[in-house]
């Protein structure tokens, strides 16, 4: 009669410690997989046009090449640490959606939006470089209001924050502000921490305008510079910037000049390509930089 007993009370032992045992071993597994992933979360560096991306792609070890639509992803290692430079296209549109796409696809832990930019700042000479300390939508405007044979009057137009409410900006009085996103302090403490190896001009920290507009009139830069407080206008800073928010990733926008009209700073295209060497050392010391962290 007891010895069915105890067989019993090995066999529910044996059974329980069995579970315990693959308890814990799924425990361990989603630990470590769990300590994997926030210790390999990528880098991104984005680009808008080849010159703007191709050359940091280059520079990456162990390249690896997605597409998703238009967008080109080149996955690789700096210093042994996952980055991805993404060649985005040109504009908001583009930027937004190829961030959004990133985000989903790839879990950064930080964004770099750079490339090429004209000048707002007569201070600023082509090959000088803007940290975007915030950057703004210098497209997101609300004109007056005028009848007909009126005209049109583009320096009363007011600054609309779409993402004041999920009301109607047109009616909302609270929408007539600038919208800033604010840089990342820590990648944006990397860009200091490198900007005396950068011999070709100075790095400044400033405000970053983004439109898909190539504002050639300088009254109206003057406009903006003023109003908006803006040192360079580009077409893709702020919606990276809006879209890393709405994911809580950090971001920073850098941009070289590349044309400054204010001060007659023509356009070169070589900028773009020192802005990438400019980018490569501001992603090492992030990275180094974490790492301590
Ligand atoms: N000069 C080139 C411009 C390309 S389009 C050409 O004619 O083909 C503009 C791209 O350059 C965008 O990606 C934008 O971010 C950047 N850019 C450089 N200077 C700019 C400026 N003054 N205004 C707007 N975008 C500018």
């Amino acid at each position: 009669m007891r010895k069915p007993l105890i067989k019993k009370y090995v066999a529910t032992t044996m059974i329980t410690l069995l579970l315990l045992g693959v308890l814990s071993a799924c425990n361990t597994e989603s630990e470590s997989s769990a300590e994997q992933e926030t210790t390999e979360r990528p880098i991104l560096v984005q680009g808008p046009m080849p010159i703007e991306a191709e050359e940091f792609a280059q520079k990456l070890e162990n390249v690896t090449e997605e597409t998703s639509g238009s967008f080109v992803f080149y996955k690789g290692t700096v210093d042994d640490y996952p980055v991805i430079v993404a060649k985005t296209g040109k504009g908001m549109e583009n930027t937004a959606a190829a961030t959004a796409v990133a985000i989903e696809k790839y879990n950064p832990r930080a964004i770099i939006n750079q490339g090429t930019s004209g000048g707002h700042d007569p201070e600023l000479e082509v090959f000088d470089i803007v940290l975007g300390k915030r950057t703004t939508n210098t497209g997101s405007l609300k004109t007056v209001n005028l009848n007909e044979d009126e005209g049109i009057k583009p320096t009363e137009w007011k600054p609309m924050d779409l993402l004041a409410s999920e009301g109607s900006a047109g009616e909302d009085p609270d929408a007539e502000n600038i919208r800033y996103f604010e840089g990342d302090s820590d990648l944006l403490a990397a860009a200091n921490a490198v900007k005396d190896d950068y011999q070709k001009g100075k790095v400044v920290e400033g405000t970053i305008g983004s439109a898909d507009v190539w504002n050639n009139e300088i009254d109206r830069i003057n406009w903006f510079h003023e109003k908006y407080g803006t040192s360079v206008e580009e077409m893709e800073g702020a919606a990276g910037a809006q879209i890393a928010q709405a994911y809580d990733v950090p971001f920073l926008g850098i941009r070289i000049l590349s044309n400054n009209k204010v001060n007659g700073g023509e356009y070169n295209p070589n900028t773009a390509e020192a802005n990438q060497e400019y980018v490569y050392k501001v992603v090492q010391q992030y990275i180094k930089n974490q790492e301590k962290n």
